[in-house]
Parts: C-alpha cells; sequence; structure tokens
C-alpha cells in the first residue's frame, strides 16, 4: 500500500443516503462505508476517521431556527458524535476493532482526544473514529480532519464524497467540466477550486499534507486510492 497511516473523511450528508426517517443514517451506506474500510485494513493500513454532521444538524442552521449560532455549533459537534456511535458501532459487528475520540469530554460514551493516545491506538491496528470536531465553534469537520491528520502524522488525508475527484467547474452543472488527475496546492489556491473549507485547506497546505479527493461510492475505490492508483484528484 502507497499510504501506511490515512485519515479518511466522510460526510455526514453522505450517511443520509436514501433515509427518510428520524435517524437520518441509511444503513446501505454504513454497510458499504464498512466493506470500503475492511477492504483497507485487511491490507495493514492505520486507518483514522473523521465523520460529519451535516445529515443531523450544521451549525450554520441555527439563526434560522432562533438558535443562537455558537449553540448551534456545538450541536453539529454532537451530530459527529451520534454518526461516530453509528460508524464505530458498524465496523465492530464486521470484526474490526475501534476507538470513539472527541473534541469534547463525554466520558460515557467515548475517549477524550489525547494525541499520543490516539497515536497508540493507530499503532495497535485499531480504527480511530475522531467525533465533536475538534471541540470549537466556528470549524468544520473538515478542518477537524486536516487538524487530526497533522497531529497523528497521516501521510495523507482521503476525502470521501459523492463525486469522483475536482473539476474544472461543478459537474453537476456543467456537463463538459474536466477532472483534474493532480494538481498542486497552489493551483488549487489560484483557481479557487472548492476542495475544502480555507481553514482545512491551509492547513494541508502549509504542513505538506496530500489531499486526494474521490468518490466513496464506487465500490473498491478507498483500496485503489490507499494503493496510490489514480482513482480521483490528488492535491499535493
Ligand atoms: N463543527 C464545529 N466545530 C468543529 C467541527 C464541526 O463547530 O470543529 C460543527 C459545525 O456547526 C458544522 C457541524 O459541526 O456545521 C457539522 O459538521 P460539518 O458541517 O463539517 O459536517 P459535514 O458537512 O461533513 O456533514
Amino acid at each position: 500500500m502507497k499510504y501506511k497511516r490515512i485519515l479518511l473523511k466522510l460526510s455526514g450528508e453522505a450517511l443520509q443516503g436514501s433515509s427518510k426517517n428520524t435517524t437520518n443514517i441509511d444503513p446501505a451506506v454504513l454497510e458499504q462505508y464498512c466493506d470500503e474500510i475492511k477492504g483497507i485494513k485487511e491490507k495493514g493500513v492505520e486507518i483514522a476517521i473523521v465523520i460529519g454532521g451535516g445529515n443531523i444538524f450544521r451549525g450554520g442552521q441555527a439563526e434560522a431556527l432562533g438558535i443562537d449560532r455558537v449553540q448551534g455549533d456545538y450541536m453539529g459537534m454532537l451530530a459527529t458524535v451520534i454518526n461516530g456511535m453509528a460508524l464505530q458501532s458498524a465496523l465492530e459487528r464486521h470484526g474490526m476493532y475501534t476507538r470513539l475520540m472527541a473534541g469534547i469530554k463525554m466520558e460515557q460514551v467515548c475517549e477524550p482526544f489525547i494525541r499520543r493516545r490516539a497515536i497508540r491506538h493507530l499503532e495497535k491496528g485499531r480504527i480511530v473514529i475522531f467525533g465533536a470536531g475538534i471541540g470549537n465553534p466556528y470549524f468544520t469537520t473538515d478542518s477537524t480532519a486536516s487538524l487530526r491528520a497533522i497531529e497523528t502524522q497521516s501521510n495523507v488525508v482521503l476525502k470521501g464524497t459523492r463525486v469522483d475527484g475536482v473539476y474544472t467547474a461543478d459537474p453537476e452543472k456543467f456537463p463538459d467540466a474536466k477532472r483534474y488527475s493532480k494538481l498542486s496546492f497552489q493551483e488549487a489556491y489560484e483557481k479557487n477550486l472548492n476542495i475544502m473549507d480555507m481553514t482545512a485547506f491551509t492547513l494541508c497546505m502549509e504542513n505538506k499534507l496530500p489531499i486526494i479527493v474521490f468518490d466513496m461510492n464506487k465500490r473498491g475505490n478507498l483500496l485503489r486510492v490507499v494503493n496510490g492508483e489514480e482513482a480521483g484528484t490528488l492535491i499535493s
């Protein structure tokens, strides 16, 4: 495998899949995530995961509901813990060992994030899920992904999305948009390509941490990406 330790960023919104019930979690998506993750686990890859909370709550939605923005951000962070717990349970059902570590203390459900302990879990082959973002409002789970990847000395941030990479324009609106297979951070910045929010992007750029944007819904793609095959857009 090209990458030994990876940080996989999964969006909360994708977890919703076709779920129409109040859980906002589609069991088929969970199942598919587990299959993909198991595929790379079996190859000995050390796996850290950040999962978003957009299927449940985003801080940006708060004000329209008469909720204070900061309060809303904390609600969003708690949403990521709910998704993290769901993913943890599903991964364990598939025979994988996991730890959920949160940026906000909640001892009854998960460990607090302690960098050295997170690294130790990874070395022992446990899949570490980082919940509750970085524990501060006004940040996103993309920023959490970049920061935790740097802190845990991961080799790459893998951003699993529903598109197969970064395009010259939005491929859903412009059918003749072209996909980049590779980009430098500078090019991505100059072309204002929407890869991650600026905080997340800058953290990766300044720390020379490559990002790969790829389609997480396509079977076998995660394994291809971790193996260094061209299956998305590499920003480095
Ligand atoms: N959030 C936050 N600080 C963090 C991480 C997340 O305040 O460090 C909040 C923020 O309100 C965000 C929400 O949690 O909208 C859910 O995360 P995100 O929108 O990144 O999830 P995704 O879009 O990946 O599903």
